[in-house]
């Protein structure tokens, strides 16, 4: 056993500390088949200070640490770069702390889920507002504020999850314990605002994609979710990218407070109707884009009103409402009944045996996705070799696009952008070559649509250093991000590799 592991058992009990082979490539990989990297240990820390004392020893033996909530980065964010360092698993600090009625407040250790905290919440009739990731029944707060999470229902009245964030608990690289927001003061007795005190150093931390800091205890904001909701799904006439962005833009401009809208492009479709991920569209006679909203309101006449005024601008756009019933295809009554947000994004992975996403995921104004969907088209085209070459290995031919395009708070959307793939590994076969051409093009269609200017949230490996590789970043932003980096964490042991500041 080296000193190493003997120094890091001394601070967590042994069942939580581990350097088994089996364990080690668990936790070597997130969602893609690509990017791997195997820890030499693996430890479940119980609070905040087994954490600060971790970090102190791993200071001393300059290993990498890197945290993970759920471990559902789909870009390698929460595994290591590299086979070496000490990943956290943060998933067994998941308790309620806090539940601040009168301030409308929670605070929460930072590796619960998304899925346990709102079910908790629901039982007083209130909810987390944006209810994080797609990925929420196992993603954790951490990771979503660590990401700026959004897409899990909300994302078009309340944005990103980190919008809701009052304050933060943060262990620094180097151990000490920061309290933020309102927790600056040390004579608050608990959390109730983020604004003051100083700069927000709540935000500092959000979207950091875990370099800065690790995050240990949350408290957001909460909301009473309204007991009137309404929710329809349409057949996009044609031309629906162009058409979806029209209607996305004139929600915008008429000021309708509209809880999610999300439109799913002609290939989504189609693709997902024939190999069965929306089993809702079977009988679609078109197989169109679609799109859904859902409203939410006080009142029944608040809720008559906004949707009249919401079918007016889907009508006039000659979009074509589906039934009412889920059956008929109402896709937005799933979503926002029966858990679907957090279900939807699921089939995307995994549809047939070895298939996986990468992709990567970016906002963008309302305005410009049509031309990005159309480039996504160029160059699938111009890459037809490498695509008929996977065709060949895996007998299925990769299909590049978009996901869902959710609606976000203000002028913005969320777009995925990528290809699906297959895995090295296919009927118990291993093709390296695949394992190659599968980076080689995810770094290229990553890099074509860098260069459209869009703005990626949740980076992970993949993304934080291909833009500095590509020289994508405005420099003075870069070289600022990189002495804060250097200041809070001299040794650069938190998630190194990201962001490539030392070409580590
Ligand atoms: C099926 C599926 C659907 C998805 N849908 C969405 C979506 O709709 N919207 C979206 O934004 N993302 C989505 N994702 C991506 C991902 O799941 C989310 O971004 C999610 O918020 C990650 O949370 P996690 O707990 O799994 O984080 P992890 O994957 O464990 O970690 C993510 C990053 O945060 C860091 N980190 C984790 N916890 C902490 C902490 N406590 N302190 C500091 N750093 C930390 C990690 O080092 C890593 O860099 C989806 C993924 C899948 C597989």
């Amino acid at each position: 056993m080296t000193d190493l592991f003997q120094k890091l058992k001394r601070i967590v009990s042994e069942e939580y500390i581990s350097d088994s082979i089996y364990v080690r490539h668990a936790y070597s990989r997130n969602v893609d088949p690509v990017l791997q990297g195997v820890p030499e240990y693996v430890i479940r820390p119980k609070d905040e200070f087994e954490i600060s004392e971790i970090l102190q020893v791993a200071n001393e033996e300059k290993i990498p640490v890197i945290p993970r909530g759920g471990g559902d980065c789909e870009f390698g964010g929460s595994k290591p770069i590299g086979d070496t360092g000490i990943v956290l698993d943060l998933t067994r600090m998941n308790h309620i702390l806090n539940m601040d009625h009168d301030n409308l407040v929670v605070t929460v250790e930072a590796g619960i889920t998304w899925a346990n905290l709102n079910n908790f919440l629901s039982q007083y009739g209130l909810y987390t507002g944006c209810l994080g990731p797609g990925s929420g029944l196992t993603a954790s707060i951490g990771g979503g504020l660590s990401h700026h999470s959004v897409g899990g229902g909300g994302g078009a009245k309340y944005g990103s999850c980190s919008n809701q964030l009052v304050s933060l608990q943060v262990v620094l690289p180097t151990g000490e314990i920061i309290e933020t927001g309102s927790q600056a003061n040390k004579y608050s007795k608990s959390p109730f605002n983020r604004f003051g005190n100083g700069p927000d150093l709540s935000g500092f931390f959000c979207g950091d994609n875990g370099i800065f800091g690790i995050k240990t205890k949350a408290t957001l904001q909460i909301f009473p979710k309204p007991p009137y909701a309404e929710y329809k799904t349409f057949l996009m006439p044609r031309k629906s990218n162009e058409v979806s962005s029209i209607i996305f833009s004139e929600i915008r401009k008429k000021g309708i407070d509209v809880y999610d809208a999300i439109f799913f492009m002609d290939l989504l479709v189609s693709v997902g109707v024939q190999n069965g991920f929306f089993p809702m569209w079977e009988d679609l006679k078109r197989k169109r884009g679609t799109i859904f909203y859902v409203i939410e309101a006080n009142s029944e006449k608040e809720l008559k009103e906004k949707t009249k005024q919401l079918d007016s601008i889907f009508i006039s756009n000659k979009a074509e409402a589906l039934g009412s019933e889920i059956s008929e295809g109402n896709m937005g009554k799933w979503f926002y009944e029966e858990q679907g947000h957090w279900l939807y994004a699921h089939n995307l992975w995994g549809l047939v045996p070895g298939f996986e996403s990468l992709d990567a995921e970016c906002k963008v104004p309302i305005v410009t996705y049509p031309a990005i969907l159309k480039d996504l088209d160029q160059w699938d085209f111009e890459h037809k070799e490498d695509m008929e070459t996977i065709l060949k290995i895996a007998g299925m031919r990769p299909v590049t696009g978009s996901g869902p395009i959710i609606l976000l708070k203000g002028n913005t959307v969320e777009l995925t952008c990528g290809f699906t793939s297959f895995s090295s590994y296919i009927n118990g076969e291993y093709h390296p070559e695949l394992e190659k051409l599968n980076l080689k093009l995810w770094k290229s269609i990553l890099e074509r649509v860098t260069k459209h200017g869009v703005m990626w949230y949740m980076m992970g490996d993949i993304t934080s250093r291909l833009m500095v590789d590509i020289g994508a970043y405005n420099g003075e932003f870069y070289n600022l991000m990189k002495s804060i980096k250097k200041t809070l964490d001299p040794n650069m042991i938190l998630s190194s590799g990201k962001y490539n500041f030392w070409n580590q």
